[in-house]
């Protein structure tokens, strides 16, 4: 039994669906649309004409917000991930996800959130007064299970997940920046998505298998002449998934699985931990172990961690099954 009231709804996992346009390359393949926002919380599947009849699957999905074709990042931003994003300036860990299929727009609005969040952050820093600031930052990027560290393209391979009795799984020799300020730190980030696109090139179709986490730690003290002598410490994590045709059903045969190759072991395994979160106390143990992108993030999900997932999806009829994937993993976050 949850309590009620504000706080009880403040420890939900926030999830929203982002609805991209059909891109050129849809238009030109004479692609169409097949979903619609009809308001501001629910995403219905409207196929062309003839294919409307050939569905008995589950056509219309409800959402703390869905964003339509023509809402613009700032909007998603407001609307479903400041809050979450915000906590981390008052000590709460916290995370927001891009989840989706390859080629729905993952990336494009991953950019776009980071982008606003630091803008916000540090309006946030210089309108208080009362507490000093320190953030520092940190890139990662899991493919295959190995660890690859993107702010050390030299030796920042195979790094290895080590437990500190205090701070919990740690990345051992994984490098941390201290940013000068917000300059300093877009730079930073900078640096960690051209180490991305560096590994995209050299491994075919990278982007699609491998998760990428930008880890800012964000410290604050209450300033001496205060009477209040307390320091905040969070960690505020963007992670951009791999492609989540990576986890669906249809690649989880017993072949594939064996194979070892289809399947993202760290994919499965966060699908299976949010879900576990979003039924609560009773859903019993939470294998956060299993994989490196759950260990990881372990201490930045569940408890009294905030969650923001953002679901992207593509409009046209020619994904509607991986779209549906994405609208039935979504479902099950809440
Ligand atoms: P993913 O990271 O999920 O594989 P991308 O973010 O790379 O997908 O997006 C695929 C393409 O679609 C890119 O060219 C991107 O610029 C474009 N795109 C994605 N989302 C939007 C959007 N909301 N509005 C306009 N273009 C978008
Ligand atoms: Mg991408």
């Amino acid at each position: 039994v949850s309590t009620p009231g504000p706080r009880a709804r403040e420890e939900k996992i926030v999830v929203t669906v982002r609805l991209r346009p059909l891109s050129k390359r849809e238009q030109l393949a004479k692609d169409q649309v097949a979903w619609e926002c009809i308001d501001d919380n629910t995403i219905v599947y409207k196929p062309p004409s003839q294919d409307r009849l050939t569905t008995t699957q589950a056509s219309s999905f409800t959402f703390d917000k869905v964003f339509g074709p023509n809402s613009v990042t700032e909007t998603v931003y407001e609307d479903g991930v400041k809050n979450v994003a915000l906590s981390a300036l008052m000590g709460i860990n916290a995370t927001i996800f891009a989840y989706g299929q390859t080629s729905s727009g993952k990336t494009y609005t991953m950019r776009g959130i980071t982008e606003k969040a630091v803008n916000d952050i540090y309006n946030h820093i210089m309108n208080t007064t009362e507490r000093d600031f320190t953030i520092k930052i940190s890139g990662l990027e899991i493919y295959n299970e190995n660890v690859r560290d993107l702010l050390n393209s030299e030796s920042g391979r195979n790094l290895k997940l080590l437990d500190d009795p205090e701070k919990g799984t740690v990345v051992e020799k994984l490098v941390e920046e201290t940013a000068s300020d917000d300059k300093h730190l877009r730079q930073l980030i900078g640096i960690c998505e051209a180490q991305r696109q560096v590994g995209e090139t050299a491994l075919n179709d990278n982007s699609s298998r491998s998760h990428q986490i930008i880890r800012l730690t964000i410290e604050s003290t209450v300033r001496e002449n205060s009477d209040r002598v307390r320091s905040f410490v969070a960690s505020l994590n963007f992670v951009d998934l791999a492609g989540s045709e990576r986890a669906s059903q249809t690649h989880a045969d017993g072949a594939r699985l064996r194979e070892g190759c289809h399947i993202n072991l760290s994919l499965m395994t966060l699908t299976t931990v949010i879900r576990k979160l979003s039924v609560g106390k009773r859903s019993g143990h939470i294998p956060y172990r299993d994989s490196k992108l759950t260990r990881i993030l372990q201490h930045s999900l569940g408890g009294n961690a905030r969650t923001a997932i953002i679901c992207t999806l593509s409009p046209a009829l020619s994904h509607v099954e991986q779209s549906r994937n994405t609208l039935y993993f979504a479902s099950r976050a809440k």
